[in-house]
């Protein structure tokens, strides 16, 4: 997670209510993030006012702790900003790109020729750029590395009458995608250009080309290739770079489209289909915000079905008892590996992990199936404190659960090695921590 907006979220810790203080602070840390992944400022004032609203406003489910309350509102409102994903039927089409000099539209092209052959359409790039030099054999030579049909005039001049035979030599592709020429800022040439080649190839979407790094600028952009030619999706190059790609949301917003593809290298093969919850959490700087709000509500909505009050952050709070541990092994059969389990928890990162002795978290299946068996047979008054099981009881539990004494023993061991562990953070001020996780 993002260092400070972490931070800011494990003060919610054990918290069930938020107050304004709390959320001004979420609020706070969220903007810093997307402001300087470059989102424009009105889109990230309109983001926080609808967080702002909603986590004071709307009551946190029963059971659910303030914090995860909180993570799934900023979650559903940054979908909402980013949008799905353009739709891209797998089936014959032609598609235009456009956008300005050095965005990536001819690396684009032949990435996107690339992924709709992994989709077994047979695509075509069609190269229109008389402009700049150099450009039909750089998009020759990318189209034949992405192993796709070309078609390309070195010698012609007139791009709307290479696009007309580009369409025709193409004839037996599906996919068809036309590149254009670009220029190092909007000039009314460049735009009756690129209109009267989508005039003469009829695309059924067009989309706009941004690199990541595109701050301001993307607005202007949007508006004059939307008004020109109507723009249908956008595809963010670059994102291999630091820029997170930011600006592209405002052209669009600007566009009412939505984010088609992102590119991130220089080979035919580092293209994606934009997928929301990737996006937002590199916006954010987050983890897999999406993974960690589900997994994190459909654990407790499991556990609280069988207990109506625990929380994997109860943990870190008061003894750790073997009905504590017999609960985190259940949460874990549904969470998965404990490790990922102890990083939805705010303030223990994978870090914690790698302080653990090495079997503490080494609980096979069928140990654990032992352990669940041992566990039933012994009292209420056992479970809530191991230490009055001695010799006799051990024998009894043993006898009950038709394990051995030995297993008996194992799991009392790995019970006091948790507790062990988990004491010994619960001691622990920020410093401590950051000091023993820098060992
Ligand atoms: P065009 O002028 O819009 O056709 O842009 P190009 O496709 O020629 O790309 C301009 C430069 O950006 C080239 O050097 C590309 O190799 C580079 N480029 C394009 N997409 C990416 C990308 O996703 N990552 C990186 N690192 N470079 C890219
Ligand atoms: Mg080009």
């Amino acid at each position: 997670l993002g260092t400070s907006l972490r931070s800011s979220l494990d003060t919610l810790q054990g918290k069930t209510r938020l107050d304004e203080d709390d959320v001004e602070e979420i609020v706070k840390e969220i903007q810093r993030s997307l402001l300087s992944a470059d989102v424009d400022v009105s889109l990230v004032m309109e983001l926080s006012d609808s967080i702002e609203t909603r986590a004071l406003e709307e009551e946190p489910p029963g059971g659910t702790t303030a914090r995860d309350h909180v993570l799934k509102i900023v979650y559903e409102e940054m979908v909402a900003l980013v949008g799905d994903s353009t739709a891209l039927p797998l089936e014959s089409q032609t598609i235009l790109l456009a956008g300005l000099q050095g965005s990536g539209k001819t690396t684009s092209a032949a990435k996107m020729a690339w992924w709709f052959s992994t989709k077994g359409l047979r695509p075509a790039v069609i190269q229109t750029d008389t402009f700049r030099p150099g450009a039909y054999d750089q998009a020759k030579q990318m189209a034949e590395r992405a192993e796709v049909d070309f078609y390309g005039d070195p010698d012609g001049d007139d791009p709307v009458e290479i696009a007309r035979e580009g369409m025709e030599a193409t004839a037996d592709a599906d996919v068809r995608i036309v590149d254009t020429a670009g220029r190092h800022a909007l000039e009314d040439d460049l735009i009756a250009e690129i209109e009267e080649i989508e005039r003469e190839v009829d695309p059924d979407r067009s989309l706009l080309v941004l690199d990541a790094a595109i701050g301001q600028g993307a607005k202007d952009q949007a508006r004059q290739f939307e008004e020109s030619i109507g723009i249908d999706g956008v595809v963010i190059t670059k994102l291999d770079g630091t820029a997170k790609g930011g600006g592209a949301l405002t052209a669009v917003n600007e566009t009412g489209s939505s984010i088609a593809f992102l590119g991130s290298g220089e080979t035919v093969q580092d293209i994606e289909r934009f997928e929301p919850s990737g996006f937002i959490s590199r916006l954010l700087g987050m983890g897999d915000l999406k993974q960690l709000s589900e997994r994190v509500e459909r654990a407790m909505q499991e556990t609280q079905e069988e207990d109506d009050d625990w929380d994997p952050e109860d943990m870190l709070e008061g003894s750790f008892t073997l009905k504590d541990m017999k609960k985190q092994m259940d949460a874990m059969n549904r969470m998965g590996p404990l490790d990922q389990v102890m990083d939805m928890i705010p303030g223990m990162g994978g870090g914690m992990m790698d302080q653990l002795p090495d079997d503490a978290m080494d609980v096979t299946q069928d140990r654990m199936r032992k352990f669940e068996r041992i566990m039933d047979s012994m009292t209420d008054e056992e479970l809530e404190n191991p230490r009055v099981v001695g010799q006799e009881r051990t024998r009894r539990i043993a006898r009950g659960s038709g394990t051995d004494e030995e297993t008996v023993r194992q799991l009392l061991e790995q019970h006091s090695m948790m507790e062990r562990t988990i004491e010994q953070f619960q001691g622990m001020g920020e410093g401590d921590m950051q000091r023993m996780m820098k060992k």
